[in-house]
């Protein structure tokens, strides 16, 4: 019997940043997810590294899922001609079918939604609610503030070393994806 498809859950910026790296990144991660014959979950966002990842997942040929809330479908654009493409009510609903349908986690560089999204997977894993793999892409050093941060937030005991093994820092997609192949393995 045919091994089930696995699902990577992409959370990253509705914007496109100031470095075009993170594009790059951004269409890397699509075309590597369509190579590895995943699928490609997210918030179905027509712009910023949200859209670059789609675009660069569908045209190299990978199945996608979009999630996005009715109150987003102007604002980030929603992509219509995904593989499968579900309008929610809130914004609670959408993480939770994106989360319900993937496999791994994926932070490519992002903002504020990018981190609400990266702490609700990461504080879920650590109460133990999931141990579905939670990797953040630290292209160009992106991230190394917000790493910095959850050391000193152990550093002051405020969380439990073990938070650092709730995910990972890798550098780039070539890096990733053995990494997510071990991972899903
Ligand atoms: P950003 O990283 O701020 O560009 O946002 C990336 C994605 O996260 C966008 O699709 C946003 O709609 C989404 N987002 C923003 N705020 C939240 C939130 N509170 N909960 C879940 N997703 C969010």
């Amino acid at each position: 019997m045919p091994s089930r498809q696995s699902s990577i859950c992409v959370f990253c910026g509705a914007r496109a940043g100031t470095n075009p790296a993170h594009t790059e990144a951004a269409r890397a991660m699509g075309r590597a997810i369509a190579a590895n014959e995943w699928r490609l979950v997210y918030g179905a966002g027509d712009v910023g590294l949200m859209g670059e990842v789609a675009r660069a997942a569908q045209t190299a040929g990978a199945s996608s899922l979009g999630v996005i809330p009715t109150h987003l479908l102007a604002l980030e654009v929603g992509k219509r001609d995904l593989t499968q493409f579900i309008v929610t009510e809130n914004m609670h609903e959408r993480k939770k079918v994106m989360f319900m349908n993937s496999d791994a986690i994926v932070v490519l560089p992002g903002g504020a939604g990018s981190l609400d999204e990266f702490f609700e997977v990461l504080t879920w894993a650590q109460i133990g609610l999931h141990e579905k793999p939670i990797f953040l892409l630290n292209v160009e050093g992106y991230w190394q503030p917000l790493i910095a941060l959850l050391d000193h937030i152990i550093a002051e005991g405020f969380a439990s070393a073990t938070l650092r093994g709730q995910f990972r820092v890798i550098d780039t997609i070539e890096a990733l994806t053995p990494a997510l192949k071990t991972a899903l393995s």
